[in-house]
């Protein structure tokens, strides 16, 4: 489901996502249960984002009869992690697409000007051949996001996608404005941002809370 305000959002409306999500938004859910549950919802979301991969045919040999099969087109697909809880999404979309290559960002935010600064990067060599995902659990204000993909196009991916676990229509927008050639895949977009950047209702803190770190 795409909403109106957000015409490149789409929102994985389907109940075992909705179920999984409230159990890892409960505060009393333990950090083994929240990490399992990223990672059997990230699966879901990996295949709706997966959706319009570019598809071709090659011959195959079934028992009976040689047929041209579909299978997937051009290079193994890339997923970048926003670190650190970037990679609880790339763990569980890996259980879908195993072969994929895998590259991390990390970023933190300057005390003084609140810009994210890029610390850490490291992504397969050939990005531009490749189609490639980019997660993170929390769209919340979009600044990570939006310094990620302005980074990642340097490479000039095949394609570009965005997928995170929550959004909200504060980082949907500033993602929009900024990229807005860009697909977001999400299993809810949430209420509103509150003035620490956490995401209302949302489920706090995805790191500690994928870490245990709190
Ligand atoms: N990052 C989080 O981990 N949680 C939020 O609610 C917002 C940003």
């Amino acid at each position: 489901m795409s909403t109106k305000a957000f015409p490149n959002c789409t929102v994985v409306d389907h109940p075992l996502v909705k179920h999984k999500l409230t159990q890892m938004r409960k505060t009393d859910t333990s950090t083994a249960s929240f990490r399992a549950l990223l990672k059997e919802i990230s699966l879901l979301l990996a295949y709706e984002a997966c959706r319009d991969l570019k598809v071709t045919t090659e011959e195959i040999q079934t028992p009976l009869a040689k047929m041209q099969a579909p299978v997937l087109d051009g290079k193994k697909l890339v997923l970048i992690g926003i670190m650190r809880a970037g990679a609880g999404i790339v763990d569980g979309m890996l259980q879908l697409v195993p072969s994929a290559r895998v590259g991390h960002i990390g970023l933190y935010r300057d005390p003084k000007t609140l810009q994210p600064v890029e610390y850490f990067y490291k992504v397969p060599q050939d990005l531009s051949d490749r189609d490639v995902i980019l997660c993170d659990p929390m769209l919340a204000t979009g600044n990570s996001a939006v310094a990620a993909l302005t980074k990642v196009k340097t490479s000039r991916p095949a394609s570009l996608r965005f997928v995170c676990l929550l959004a909200c229509p504060e980082g949907l927008a500033t993602l929009r404005e900024q990229h807005p050639d860009v697909p977001v895949v999400t299993a809810a977009v949430d209420e509103r941002l509150n003035d620490h950047g956490y995401i209302l209702p949302g489920l706090g803190d995805a790191g500690d809370r994928l870490f245990g770190t709190k």
